[in-house]
């Protein structure tokens, strides 16, 4: 796909309204074609793995996975140009085939004959050009294939601010390996750069957003569906995401992946930079859209970050003593837990050693975890960036 305009990036913006077969495969093919079309991404007979958000086993209409109308409309146009279609996720919650049956991707796939990939077991690859991150341990299914096509789910995230493309490929990465980058890398610059290390070595040939339905507010599990009506390609995953910030009127710049991305040379978020082809933005922005809590710092003294970053907090009214938050956090022994072994309340935080990753709001299956911006945090927030 010709992205080489002058080193700008184009990113195609294509209104959707809703998740029909017929008029999503119409949205995916037009966006193609303002990008140039599909022939300078995929040749025939390639090996290309598709990878969808699918965080966790999750229905559709929770709005927590990449919708199967969206998977079945990039699967059925790479199998029409003779690409031979696999598909695959490391969820944070539960094993990808219970994942992918939920959000209805399994079923598409034995429909169209689309193979699952292995994403149960890893082998560790160097990158030796990576700035934070040198080695990575990759799903033997990426490593098959000849190249990914990223299909992110439009959604807020607790820590990195918003979900999008780029955090997409961190599910390339198996099970709980994903976890130990968290307490390795606690910072959000630290994390973030990881993830741009790792897009770097992935270099997915496209991205296709469903931003159809996007999720708002408690993100990328627990928050609201709330209509976007767009599909987003582009080959720059930063213009990408730097676009859908622009939607829900979220300045890039205030979000650290992307600042990270367009220094680590991942693409670039500069609007003069970007050309945005398709509909309207302003016709299709969100002013509503419910931002997450600015999260994006990271403060090592205890006392400090525990006045200033937000935190999380559980909601007894919706929760339901499942113990996943628990077994989600990366932190040893875990951060959050059943107080004097009792499960018929909800587990407690120990904040001084919470740092503030937020698997544990991520994962909870009844979005009973908010997250809560200390008063200092509230006072503090319009400086902190
Ligand atoms: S807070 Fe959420 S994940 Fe944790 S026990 Fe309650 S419902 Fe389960
Ligand atoms: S309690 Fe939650 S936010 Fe704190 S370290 Fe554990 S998973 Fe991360």
């Amino acid at each position: 796909m010709d992205d080489s305009n002058n080193g700008r990036a184009k990113v195609a913006l294509v209104k959707c309204e809703d998740y029909d077969n017929h008029r999503v495969q119409q949205a995916v093919e037009r966006g193609l074609l303002l990008l140039g079309g599909l022939s300078s991404v995929v040749r025939p007979g390639e090996r290309i793995l598709l990878k969808p958000n699918l965080l966790a086993p999750d229905p559709p209409e929770k709005c927590v996975t990449t919708h199967p109308a969206i998977f079945r409309a990039v699967a059925e146009t790479l199998q029409r140009a003779g690409v031979v279609v696999s598909f695959g996720d490391s969820p944070a919650v539960g094993s990808t085939a219970r994942a992918a049956r939920r959000a209805g991707l399994a079923a598409v796939a034995n429909e169209l004959g689309v193979s699952w990939a292995e994403f149960g077991q890893g082998e560790e690859v160097v990158f030796a050009d990576g700035l934070q991150n040198k080695r990575f341990v990759i799903a033997k299914g990426v490593l098959e294939s000849d190249g990914i096509i990223s299909l992110p789910k439009l959604k807020t995230h607790g820590l990195t601010t918003m979900t999008g493309s780029i955090k997409n490929q961190f599910g390339c990465i198996p099970g709980l390996l994903k976890g130990e980058f968290h307490v390795k890398l606690p910072e959000v610059d630290q994390f973030t750069r990881m993830l741009v290390d790792l897009n770097l070595f992935l270099k997915p040939r496209l991205y296709v957003m469903d931003g159809i339905m996007a999720m708002e507010g408690n993100g990328p599990r627990g928050g609201k569906p709330l209509q976007m009506g767009a599909v987003l390609l582009s080959t720059d995953p930063v213009a990408l995401d730097a676009t859908v910030c622009r939607l829900v009127n979220l300045p890039p710049e205030d979000v650290p992946l992307l600042r990270n991305a367009q220094q680590m040379g991942l693409g670039t978020y500069l609007l003069e930079n970007i050309d945005l082809l398709g509909d309207q933005l302003d016709a299709l922005r969100r002013s509503d859209f419910h931002k997450p809590h600015k999260a994006s710092i990271s403060i090592r003294n205890p006392w400090l970050r525990n006045h200033i970053v937000p935190k999380p907090a559980i909601n007894p009214h919706r929760c339901i003593r499942c113990g996943i938050c628990i077994e989600g956090c990366p932190v040893q022994p875990a951060v959050v837990d059943w107080y004097q072994e009792d499960k018929t309340k909800p587990p407690v935080y120990d904040y001084s050693r919470c740092i503030r990753c937020y698997c544990c709001q991520e994962m909870c299956p009844e979005a009973a975890i908010d997250l809560q911006v200390p008063l200092l945090g509230k006072v503090l927030a319009p400086l902190l960036r």
